[in-house]
């Protein structure tokens, strides 16, 4: 399995769906400091109540409440994580925001906006200042990783979701770009393609979408958040060291990219 043992990490959306069981995924794998960042800190006790009531937890768990799209929030949540666990090696930008369909003729341009902050401007800060931290880290930038939580609707096109589809391409070039320009010092950044997955985010979908969408997966079901973060986990660990620049569906084989 892999570890992340000796290794300190941020994951934004931590409190809900794919970036929480993220969370438990590496504290299963023994990750030594953990940032778990989302807009409330309140949900964020909530969510991890039972992972702090251990001394260890308390040792390994620091909660930030940030929202991510705000750049001053950004610095912050990623220089407590280096004064509290003195580096950084891993980060995953997971945080993210779902569109009810509409169409483009229809998409206001608010709506717009506030997905493309979100989705978009979110992780490019992210990615932006866990570099510098990565790359001021004692290791200078070996074993780093940055994992950009994208979308299978950020492979294929889809009806209705012009914003969401356009804001996970966005985040897949965004991926590309730092991937090239971070692979000489030896980070590795990579996006992860969910296809639908059970979360929060999901539930927010009419039901009898559930059905249309798992039966457009060659394995025919959604996915589960426990699925994604194992996808996650490979991705921040070296047991892909020679991975970067690279999109992963964990989709249930919905794309055909
Ligand atoms: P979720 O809604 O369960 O969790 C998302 C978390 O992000 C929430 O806790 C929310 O509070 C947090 N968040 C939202 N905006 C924020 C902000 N501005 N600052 C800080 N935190 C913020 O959703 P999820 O399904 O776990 O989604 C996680 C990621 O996976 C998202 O990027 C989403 O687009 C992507 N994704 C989800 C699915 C799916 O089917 N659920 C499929 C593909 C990709």
């Amino acid at each position: 399995a892999p570890t992340l043992q000796g290794k300190v990490a941020i994951i934004t959306g931590a409190a809900s769906g794919i970036g929480f069981s993220t969370a438990q995924s590496f504290l299963a794998a023994g990750v030594q400091g953990l940032a778990l960042v989302d807009l409330s800190l309140l949900a964020l006790q909530d969510a991890f109540s039972s992972a702090l009531a251990s001394p260890e937890g308390q040792q390994r768990i620091l909660l930030l409440e940030a929202d991510v799209s705000d750049e001053a929030s950004v610095i912050s949540y990623v220089s407590r994580t280096v004064e509290r666990f003195g580096k950084l090696d891993i980060s995953v930008q997971n945080a993210g925001i779902a569109q009810q369909p509409i169409s483009i003729m229809d998409q206001e341009v608010d709506a717009w906006d506030r997905m493309m902050r979100v989705n978009v401007r979110g992780p490019f800060l992210g990615v932006k200042h866990s570099l510098k931290a990565i790359l001021a880290s004692p290791s200078g930038g070996k074993g780093g990783s940055i994992v950009l939580t994208a979308s299978q609707l950020g492979l294929d096109g889809a009806p209705e979701l012009s914003a969401y589809c356009s804001s996970k391409f966005a985040v897949r070039g965004l991926m590309l770009s730092a991937a090239a320009e971070a692979g000489p010092q030896g980070v590795r950044v990579n996006a992860i393609c969910p296809g639908p997955v059970v979360t929060p985010m999901m539930e927010k979908t009419p039901r009898e979408q559930w059905t249309t969408f798992a039966g457009k997966a060659m394995l025919g079901r959604l996915g589960q958040p426990e699925e994604i973060a194992s996808g996650i986990l490979f991705l921040a660990s070296e047991e892909s060291a020679f991975v970067t620049g690279a999109s992963l569906k964990v989709d249930g084989g919905w794309s055909r990219f």
